[in-house]
């Protein structure tokens, strides 16, 4: 079993450490009887339940205050259905264990982010996404599921059931996910191509940018004068980086990630100045052009990073060249000191009730910085350009909505939150953070 994602004195700690809380307990349930069980518990005891996956979000979210549960040990099957291309797995299967099962027999997810560490039911609990307009996010691909409710009820939810559309992105809010089937794809090979373009240029060329490839995102380092486009397109070519020969991304996470950025953040936390010219110089360096081939959910992932934080705010992709011009327009003095890049990504529209690409093809900008004194601040400046915009947060990276915020943002808002009153009445899986997004 995986270490669960708590400290020594069993408090729940993010992957981030910027977010603990204490749990009453611990519950490691090996099936869906011991996860009925757990609900029943908490109900009779008038606590709450928080399912853990791998504490990779940002914000509150999965802070366990009643029972914390981890569905690691929780058994099933991953059956795959070649010919129906998909594959239904336990929920607190984690995505990398996915993929290789789905290697083995040809087929690999269409869409994966950054990493591949989350468990499928928290990854589809916050919308994770990679960047795609010809893909959706990851709770796109899911076409059934189960759960046991608020009530200790255990539903399938199928293709069909407009219920399905709420699981989508069920924020951890209307039950345990104990099973996910998902839509997978023949696996195949990419070729990822970077190329550098003056960031002055990139706002208004996103529209384009976004369409240009089958997989394309976008990666700036504040201050540097390119922004580096990075397109994946399917190829037949062979392979030139192989996961068995995976050294460049060793070298990246052990070396880079873990000594070289720590103490270029150090320096430039002490000497703030110095920001601009070191973004510059691993602009046109670390991030400069490159051609591989690799399979294909391997080279969407990028080496694990360095501990820092992240926001991110999802607009229309209307809007998209008017929010990156604002973010843009941040920096115009030299500051804020931020030694992480900025992230644009894009997500097809879809039609889960809280997703943040809720009807509409979606630029979702990543604002990511070290945890130093710049960070709440530009954070801050970020979303108070976004709001204007009626940005709508990752669920799963830092935001400070409230309930009344967010109500207009999603259309399909009150439908969730008459959903959770039928699934969950008595509010087992609220929770302070659940409440002020979601209100009472
Ligand atoms: C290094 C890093 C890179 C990342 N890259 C990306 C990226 O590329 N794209 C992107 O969109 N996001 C990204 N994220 C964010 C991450 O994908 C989301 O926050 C995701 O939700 C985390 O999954 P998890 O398994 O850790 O879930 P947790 O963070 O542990 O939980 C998230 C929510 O899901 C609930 N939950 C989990 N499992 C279940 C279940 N089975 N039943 C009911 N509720 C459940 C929890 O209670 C909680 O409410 C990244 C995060 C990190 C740390």
């Amino acid at each position: 079993m995986r270490a669960l994602p708590r400290d020594r004195s069993g408090a729940f700690v993010n992957w981030a450490r910027t977010e603990r809380s204490r749990p009453l307990s611990w519950r490691v349930p090996t099936t869906e009887r011991e996860v009925v069980d757990v609900v029943g518990a908490a109900r009779a005891a008038g606590t709450t339940v928080r399912v853990v996956g791998a504490g990779h979000s940002w914000s509150r979210i999965a802070a366990p205050d009643g029972l914390a549960v981890s569905l690691d040990r929780l058994a099933g099957p991953v059956e795959i259905d070649g010919p129906r291309r998909t594959v239904s797995v336990p929920a607190g299967i984690r995505l990398r264990a996915l993929s290789s099962a789905l290697l083995r027999a040809g087929l690999s997810l269409p869409i994966v982010g950054s990493i591949q560490a989350q468990t499928v039911g928290g990854a589809i609990a916050t919308g994770t996404h990679g960047s795609s307009l010809t893909h959706g996010n990851l709770s796109t691909l899911v076409t059934e599921a189960r759960i046991v409710t608020g009530t200790g009820e255990v539903l399938d939810i199928g293709s069909g059931d407009e219920r399905l559309d709420a699981v989508r992105v069920h924020l951890g809010a209307l039950g345990v996910v104990t099973r996910v089937r998902l839509r997978v794809q023949p696996a195949g090979r990419l070729h990822q191509s970077i190329e550098q373009v003056p960031v002055g240029e990139v706002a208004e060329a996103l529209p384009e940018i976004a369409g240009s490839a089958e997989y394309v995102k976008v990666w700036w380092l504040a201050h540097a004068t390119r922004a580096q486009v990075v397109r994946y397109t399917r190829t037949d070519d062979p392979v030139t980086r192989r996961p068995s020969a995976a050294t460049s991304r060793w070298v990246d996470e052990r070396v880079m990630h873990r000594s070289v950025f720590p103490a270029l953040v150090a320096l430039q936390h002490r000497r703030p100045l110095v920001t601009g010219r070191v973004n510059e110089r691993l602009s046109r360096t670390y991030l400069g052009a490159a051609s591989q081939v690799g399979q294909d959910a391997l080279m969407l992932n990028t080496p694990m990073p360095m501990r820092h934080r992240e926001t991110e705010a999802a607009v229309p992709m209307a809007d998209a060249p008017e929010a990156l011009r604002r973010v843009l327009e941040l920096f115009r003095d030299g500051r804020p000191a931020v030694s992480f890049p900025l992230e644009i990504r894009f997500v097809r529209g879809d039609h889960a009730w809280m997703s943040p690409a809720y009807g509409s093809d979606t630029c979702q900008i990543g604002a990511y910085s070290t945890n130093g004194p710049d960070c709440t601040p530009y954070f801050d400046a970020f979303w108070g350009v976004m709001r204007p915009l009626g940005a709508r947060p990752h669920w799963g990276k830092e935001l400070d909505h409230t309930a009344a915020e967010l109500r207009p943002l999603y259309p399909a808002f009150e439908r969730f939150a008459a959903l959770r009153d039928q699934l969950d009445p008595g509010r087992v899986f609220g929770g302070d953070f659940h409440r002020r997004i979601l209100g009472s």
